[in-house]
C-alpha cells in the first residue's frame, strides 16, 4: 500500500512537470487571472489602513507594521487577494521601518510601474493579480539581487510555514 502511494506521488510529480514544460514564465504560484473588484467591494473587504495602502497607494507610517520584525519561516501574501508575494527567506533588516525583501517570491507575481509622484522617479511595486499597491523597489538592496523591495506591511499578510 505504501509503495503504491509513493508510486502515485512520483507519477503525479512527473505529470505536473510535463504540464509546466514550455510555460513561460515558469511560476510556482501562477497568476491565474486578474482579480477586479469595485472600490466599494474593496472597501468592505479591507481594513481602513489596507484600503489606504493597497487601493489609494498610501504609505503606512514607518516602524508601525507588526510584520516588520517577523523572523519566522513563511510566505508574505497579498492582503487583498492572498497571492504569494515574498518569502521570509528574502526578508532583510533594512532599518527603514518597512518590511524589506531583496526579491519577490516569483517575478510574475509582482508588477512594476514608474511612479513620478512627489517630484521623485521611483518604481512602484504592485500585486500582479489585483493591482494592489505594495510599495517601491530601489536599487540599493543587499546581495544577491542588489534590490530593496520596500513594502508596506499593511499590504501583506504573513502565512507561517
Ligand atoms: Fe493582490
Amino acid at each position: 500500500m505504501k509503495n503504491l502511494i509513493v508510486l502515485f506521488a512520483i507519477l503525479l510529480s512527473i505529470s505536473s512537470c510535463a504540464q509546466q514544460k514550455g510555460d513561460k514564465p515558469k511560476s510556482a504560484f501562477p497568476v491565474k487571472e486578474k482579480i477586479e473588484k469595485s472600490e466599494s467591494e474593496w472597501k468592505s473587504q479591507l481594513t481602513e489602513m489596507e484600503y489606504y495602502v493597497l487601493r489609494e497607494k498610501g504609505t503606512e507610517r514607518a516602524f508601525t507594521s507588526e510584520l516588520l520584525n517577523v523572523k519566522d519561516e513563511g510566505t508574505f501574501v497579498c492582503a487583498a487577494c492572498a497571492l504569494p508575494l515574498f518569502s521570509s527567506e528574502t526578508k532583510f533588516k533594512s532599518g527603514t521601518g518597512w518590511p524589506s525583501f531583496y526579491e519577490p517570491i516569483n517575478a510574475v507575481n509582482v508588477a512594476e510601474e514608474e511612479d513620478r509622484a512627489y517630484g521623485m522617479v521611483r518604481t512602484e511595486v504592485l500585486c500582479a493579480r489585483c493591482d494592489g499597491h505594495l510599495g517601491h523597489v530601489f536599487p540599493d538592496g543587499p546581495k544577491p539581487t542588489g534590490l530593496r523591495y520596500c513594502i508596506n506591511g499593511a499590504a501583506l499578510k504573513f502565512e507561517k510555514k
